[in-house]
């Protein structure tokens, strides 16, 4: 039989891959990008390209658990209904909430606002898209009078001029870098070569390709942008006829940034930057028609991120340049449905289709949907959900898909919220740090197993498709919700697919539109069942029979009252808190390359964990030097919300002042490596969004008494660590653990975990107590089934040989006395951090071939080690190396 190749699309990023899964007859999944799918092109990143290593069913929650206890379904569901309906008759529709995720599907979202909004009679349903780009939502809403993003991602290979503007795109969204970096190398021996900057304080991965970097002050961006204003109304580069007919608020905008920022001296003074620098930005931005803005989650998650994405608008519009190919603000959003949370209005200031709180819209939806109780005024936004959680005010919630307890800013607070709160259901497929919080635990459906639609960032809906048998015992997320509303006893849930939810939502954003709405799908809503299912991707508004929209306001026609952009005048504000003595360093927070949200997915892989096994904390080699920081040391890192414990990773391409520390790591990886606990929960206060990026901390070298770490088959119970994070490696999990109190007796303490009750059992161990050394192993059958190395400093023997002896049926004595020396073979030489996931290629091998044999490309070191030849996610530190390392050569 030949496998089935099944067309679904990738669930981590904003760019919305298309993906076959092949599945062959065993019911093996291997997984390749879609050739024909307009985001990718056939391509995959190293995430999307180990989405077959993540298909595991280990783990899964597979029973319903109702207070600690497994229950059937019906009895799960009958209660939350009950108490549901219980908790709404006593203290009214704004005491429950639903808090949920951009990793749902359309149809999930849109069944979910139908059942809050249109029956419960409250608006307290709320995305986890609020933390990554409800700025870009609300600065779009007051410049367009629609959450509307204008372009799509042909447009970024056709542009002269890209700016990225807090977008770590290479490893964020790194299809679009790599569609990106080919566009430029093509064109660079043309006479029309593709220029690109990059606006960040820190010097990204993708700085590699950047013809200018401006890493400006974290939170000058206003500055930046109404500074370029300025100048360009000095400069009269203005598109006269485009302002005076299609745009209103030009006068105020401009005063304001003279104001602000009369010249570029001023404004490269008020950011941080070099006046020539700046310049010469004003000057290719004047000069370049084609255009492309586009901003991310460095620019939405601040306090005052929309007034930042507005900034960068208003530019766009004094120039015209919005509305026609290769130009335009763009925004690329950070979660796989996002953009479809938006749509069906799971937002707690949004309604459904586009809509909003005003009467006609109300009155609009209650006649579509029937609706028994309409929410009225927007509900509360989730960093102050769960402030209300906390007070006591929202007595139930209902968590879908996320993990708030790691994600949220200040999640210490989070959690003392979900301990009190009255109610807590949590819809996943997994435990996390949340389900540890839930009366109710929901085991639900993920990707390859569920159906619907998903939107990327440039309006286009693809399928996502089922390719294999669920676990038995899970649901989907609309099949569960839909069943909660009829026991609740509200009509118009008795959905039986999808489609027929696919096919209800098309219907309502055609409904009464006229026009008056960007977001209009009724195109789609008559598609049958079949042509439902055989969906090709399409970008939104599709008016015609799956008839797509390829760029928005081509007519110049926006979606505010009276037809025109508003542009909006713009004081820049500083940062809610500013570093201080106590607090003086900037925490900014973000992804790393090879890890998703936190990890419940991404840390199956044992290739994605291989390219950085620890949390870390980014900092300066001038602040490492004033705090005595040494590589490979421990960090504390403090703020007023919170505490963080990860290694040092003293790096040049930080600013003074500022540290980085991403935030995957989960209290199921890390004992204490939450980056959101630390940071400031100010939001925007017309977004609410978090401040994410600017956070004032504290950082000193954290002293453990010993450091060690542990390499075993199993997941085992620690003792004795103050400090400790894990990560699934080929087969086996690798511990790096470190602690405040040396044990009396380590040989006992180290039986005791590796071992279990046959503490003795092949156990061999040495002790150096002159050198405060410890290392023990275990053989089993010839073998080695774990070892652990402990020290009283951070030097400590390389992992990697270890890690590859596990695969070995049987060590010879001589290995055996190698694991406990810690000292590999001469041919058994550590091959360093994997810098390549897809071919597990390290930093020592890759150096190696640029100082033995020579390589003095990326191509060649790909020839020579296959190092960047698959996904291509790896070429900017492969470029990085090569330099580095050539200096020296
Ligand atoms: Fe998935 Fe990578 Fe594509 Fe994003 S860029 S959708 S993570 S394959």
């Amino acid at each position: 039989m030949m496998p089935s190749v099944v067309k679904t699309t990738c669930p981590y990023c904003g760019v919305g891959c298309g993906v076959d899964a092949i599945v062959d007859e065993s019911g093996k999944v291997q997984v390749r990008g879609t050739a024909d799918h307009p985001a990718n092109l056939g391509k995959l990143c190293s995430k999307g390209s180990a989405l077959a290593e993540t298909i595991s069913f280990e783990d899964r929650l597979t029973h319903p658990q109702l207070y600690g206890s497994q229950a059937t379904w019906d009895d799960a569901l009958s209660s939350i209904a009950d108490r549901l309906k219980k908790i709404i008759e006593r203290h009214g529709p704004d005491s429950v909430a639903f808090y949920v995720s951009g990793q749902l599907l359309t149809e999930d979202y849109y069944v979910a606002n139908k059942l809050m909004k249109g029956f419960i009679g409250s608006a307290n349903i709320d995305t986890n898209s609020r933390l990554c780009m409800s700025s870009s939502v609300a600065g779009h809403k007051r410049a367009f009078g629609s959450d509307t993003v204008p372009c799509n991602y042909e447009d970024l290979e056709i542009a002269d001029l890209v700016i990225l503007t807090g977008s770590n795109t290479a490893w964020c969204h790194p299809v679009l870098y790599q569609r990106l970096v080919k566009a430029k190398r093509e064109r660079a021996n043309t006479n029309n070569p593709m220029k690109i900057i990059v606006i960040d304080p820190r010097e990204t991965a993708t700085c590699d390709i950047a013809d200018l970097h401006l890493p400006l002050n974290p939170g000058s961006d206003t500055m930046l942008f109404n500074g370029l204003l300025n100048w360009l109304n000095q400069q009269q580069v203005i598109d006269k006829e485009f302002v005076s007919k299609h745009t209103e608020g030009h006068e105020q905008a401009l005063k304001n940034a003279a104001w602000h920022t009369p010249t570029a001296a001023i404004t490269a003074a008020h950011c941080g930057l070099e006046p020539e620098a700046v310049e010469t930005f004003f000057h290719w931005f004047a000069k370049t028609e084609k255009t492309i803005s586009v901003y991310s989650q460095g620019v939405n998650q601040s306090s005052s991120g929309t007034d930042k994405v507005n900034a960068i608008i208003n530019c766009h519009l004094l120039t015209g340049r919005i509305g026609k190919p290769g130009m335009g603000p763009f925004s690329f959003t950070g979660q796989p449905n996002a953009m479809g949370g938006r749509e069906v209005g799971a937002l707690a200031n949004q309604m459904a289709a586009h809509m909003d709180f005003d009467g006609e819209d109300i009155d609009r939806l209650q006649r579509f949907w029937q609706g028994e109780r309409m929410a009225t005024r927007p509900g509360l936004k989730a960093v102050d959900l769960f402030r209300q959680v906390e007070k006591g005010t929202v007595k139930a919630v209902w968590i879908m898909a996320t993990n708030p307890a790691v994600s949220l800013p200040d999640n210490s607070q989070v959690r003392r919220a979900l301990d009190k709160c009255e109610l807590v259901i949590v819809s996943d497929c997994v435990n996390t740090d949340t389900t540890d919080f839930a009366d109710v635990i929901l085991p639900i459906q993920t990707w390859g197993e569920k159906q619907g639609t998903v939107t990327n960032s440039e309006r286009r809906i693809s399928r996502q498709r089922k390719f294999i048998e669920p676990p038995e015992g899970t649901r989907t997320d609309w099949h569960v919700i839909s069943e909660v509303a009829q026991r609740m006893g509200f009509t118009g849930f008795d959905y039986q697919s999808t489609h027929e939810i696919f096919s209800e939502y098309c219907e309502l954003t055609g409904f009464e539109n006229d026009n008056s709405r960007d977001l209009d799908l009724s195109g789609l809503k008559d598609l049958s069942a079949e042509h439902y299912d055989q969906l090709k991707p399409v970008q939104w508004p599709v008016k015609k029979a799956e008839a797509g929209t390829s760029h928005m306001f081509t007519d110049q026609r926006f979606f505010t009252g009276s037809g025109r952009a508003q542009f909006v005048a713009i004081s820049p504000r500083a940062p809610a808190n500013l570093p201080d003595d106590k607090y003086p360093f900037r925490l900014n927070t973000g992804r790393i390359r090879d890890q998703w949200h936190t990890m419940t997915r991404t840390g199956r892989s044992p290739r994605l964990s291989a390219h950085t096994v620890e949390p870390y904390v980014e900092i300066n080699p001038h602040d490492a030097l004033y705090l005595t920081i040494e590589p490979g040391d421990l960090v504390s890192v403090n703020s007023q919300w919170g505490k963080v414990i990860a290694r040092a990773n003293i790096s040049d391409h930080i600013k003074p002042g500022d540290v980085f520390i991403p935030f995957h790591w989960s209290g199921k990886f890390a004992s204490q490596a939450l980056a959101d606990s630390l940071v400031n929960p100010a939001t925007d206060p017309v977004s609410g969004q978090p401040e994410f990026k600017h956070t004032p901390v504290a950082v000193s070298r954290y002293t453990p008494q010993w450091h060690g770490f542990l390499l075993s088959r199993k997941r085992i119970s620690l003792i004795n660590t103050s400090y400790w994070c894990c990560t699934k490696r080929y087969g086996l999990w690798q511990y790096e653990i470190a602690g405040e109190d040396l044990p009396e007796n380590w040989a006992s303490a180290a039986r005791e975990m590796l071992c279990g009750p046959e503490q003795n059992k092949n156990w061999s161990e040495m002790f150096d107590s002159a050198a405060k050394q410890y290392r023990g192993a275990r053989f089993v059958d010839g073998n080695l089934a774990a070892c652990l190395f402990i020290s009283a400093s951070p030097d400590l023997p390389a992992r990697d040989w270890l890690i590859d002896l596990f695969a070995e049926e049987t060590l010879t004595r001589e290995q055996r006395l190698r694991v406990l020396a810690g000292t590999p073979a001469q041919n058994d030489q550590d091959r360093g951090k994997i810098i390549c996931s897809c071919h597990s290629v390290g930093f020592n091998t890759i150096k190696q071939a640029i100082t033995e044999q020579q390589a003095d490309s990326v191509e060649k070191i790909g020839e020579i080690t296959c190092a960047g030849t698959n996904c291509g996610s790896c070429v900017p530190e492969l470029q990085s190396i090569l330099e580095e390392t050539l200096v020296t050569r």
